[in-house]
């Protein structure tokens, strides 16, 4: 049996930053994560923006999160040396009804403090986006929006924490969990733990790891979200992140200017059923470009490099009815955390849940250290990590320089993004054990040619450096062969 003060329930990118949060106090944490790699779940898919906080009801606990987390998010990024775009953003009206929406937010954001609201119209509008369809009437421009890539941030988060003390288990799923003297046995397929507290980050699997211990009040109901991504042929195209609000009930669309220099475009609102897990939905991506010739008409939707889905974990009140738990009809608007004697449980925690990470995380910390009495601080706790150097941005003498150093920079494996051999052994050492890992970590395989031309070469070192067959690696974990075999990670 292993003892730790505090297991932490999934790495997805609430469970890495509630292991950094914790690492800056003197305790024993442990993260249990059931996949191979952290940001594999809800963290792999989603829109990357980190908003300014004028969407949610001032006073609720987002609108508090979100205000602060969006205040500290440079100080954050320069921590974990992660790329952030404070781009601003442009939420737009093509008519009255989605007029009175845009002030309904303004109000709501100056009432959370949000900095710099304004509407815009007319030649201001188009001045600060020449793209949008000229049919636009009003728009709520907020500069302190900004975007991410969302794997950086969970993934930096996962370093600093690893290099701060906390033990990352991988492969090891939570199976089952009770309550013990002080603290709590959780069993896992390798594993007994004892531990004093439970931080419960399992994404889409949060209601059935509180219900291992209690009854259930909030249960998740996922939706499909689907995505498309433009070339970063089309950088500059739009400047901020354009919000679109409809005139009629529904959806509206969003664009995003990635930091990597492409754009995406999503989500999409569909049911679950519409596509299997994983796979996006022909009506979404319809959705999608139908909106694009009403929002941007001019946008070259030829320059189409991707698509992918995503899953929303939603969080309703349920109720029993006849020994079944249905959900109630209003969804859930806030965040939802239950603190249960010791064990605290992020419930459907869905946008805007990566602006929040951190806050999130402090707040766990803070639990803890009410719950335990506070344990001091950890001597080794370092808030800041470096990032995997990147060629490309470098000009010349650093590309020299870094090349002198480590030849293996010189050698461009992943042609459209211009990564490098270095690079992507440098991804390997840190912990990817998957193409999608090391995509995550290094962008190799993210451009024009979705990995065509290096993936046998970043397949090779993946095996080499896990001494694994080449038909042994996978793209994303189990049940994702490259080479075809039947092979898993886990
Ligand atoms: C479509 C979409 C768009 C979004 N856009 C934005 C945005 O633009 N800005 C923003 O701020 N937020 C956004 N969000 C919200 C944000 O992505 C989420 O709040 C966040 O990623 C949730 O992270 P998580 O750690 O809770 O979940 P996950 O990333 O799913 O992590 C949970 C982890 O728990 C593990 N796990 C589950 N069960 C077990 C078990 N039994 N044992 C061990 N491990 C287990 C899983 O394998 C997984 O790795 C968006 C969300 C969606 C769905």
């Amino acid at each position: 049996m292993r003892h730790t003060d505090v297991a932490v329930i999934g790495a997805g990118v609430l469970g890495c930053f509630a292991a950094r949060a914790l690492s800056a106090l003197n305790l024993h944490i442990t993260v249990l994560e059931q996949r191979e790699d952290v940001c594999t779940g809800v963290t792999r898919a989603n829109t990357g923006i980190i908003y300014s906080g004028y969407d949610n009801h001032p006073g609720s606990l987002k609108a508090r999160l979100c205000a602060r987390a969006n205040a500290s998010f440079d100080r954050l990024c320069e921590e974990l040396d992660i790329r952030f775009s404070r781009c601003g953003s442009l939420m737009v009206a093509f008519g009255p009804h989605a007029e009175a929406v845009l002030e309904q937010k303004l109000e709501n954001g100056l009432a959370s403090g949000v900095a710099g609201l304004r509407i815009v119209e007319g030649d201001e509008l188009f001045a600060l986006e020449p793209n949008l369809s000229h049919a636009a009437t009003r728009g709520l421009f907020a500069p302190g929006t900004g975007v991410v890539n969302p794997w950086e941030l969970g993934i930096a988060a996962y370093e600093n924490a690893a290099a701060n003390g906390v033990e990352f288990r991988f492969c090891e799923r939570l199976l089952r969990m009770e309550r013990s003297e002080g603290g709590f046995l959780l069993e896992t397929e390798q594993e007994v733990y004892r531990a004093k507290i439970v931080i419960n980050c399992a994404g889409l699997s949060a209601d059935a790891v509180r219900e291992m211990l209690c009854l259930p009040t909030v249960r998740i109901f996922p939706t499909g979200a689907d995505y498309l991504v433009l070339d970063d042929t089309v950088q500059g195209f739009f400047q901020h992140v354009i919000f679109h609000e409809p005139e009629e009930k529904g959806k509206g669309l969003t664009l995003v200017p990635t930091v990597d220099g492409n754009l995406l475009v999503g989500p999409t609102e569909r049911g679950r059923d519409l596509a299997p897990d994983g796979a996006t939905a022909a009506s979404g991506l319809r959705w999608l470009t139908e909106l694009c010739a009403k929002v941007a008409p001019s946008l070259p939707l030829s320059e189409q490099i991707r698509s992918f889905s995503a899953l929303r974990p939603n969080p309703r009140t349920v109720r029993e009815e006849g020994g079944v738990w249905v959900p109630e009809d209003r969804s859930i608007n806030d965040f939802t955390l239950y603190q249960d004697n010791g064990l605290i449980s992020l419930l459907g925690i869905k946008t805007p849940g990566l602006t929040c990470a951190a806050e999130l995380g402090r707040l766990c910390a803070e639990f803890t250290a009410e719950t335990l009495g506070f344990p001091g601080n950890n001597p080794r706790f370092h808030p800041n990590r470096r990032g995997v150097r990147r060629l490309h941005g470098m000009d010349e003498a650093q590309r020299a320089a870094l090349v002198r150093e480590d030849p293996n920079y010189g050698d461009i494996l992943c042609v459209c993004r211009d990564v490098s051999r270095g690079e992507i052994l440098e991804a390997i050492r840190r912990g990817a054990v998957t193409l999608d890992g090391v995509k995550r970590r290094t962008g190799a395989g993210m451009g024009r040619c979705q990995g065509a031309r290096c993936l046998s070469d970043v397949l090779e070192l993946l095996a080499r450096a896990q001494r694994i067959p080449p038909e042994a690696v996978t793209l994303d974990g189990e049940g994702s062969p490259v080479l075809g075999a039947k092979y898993g990670t886990c």
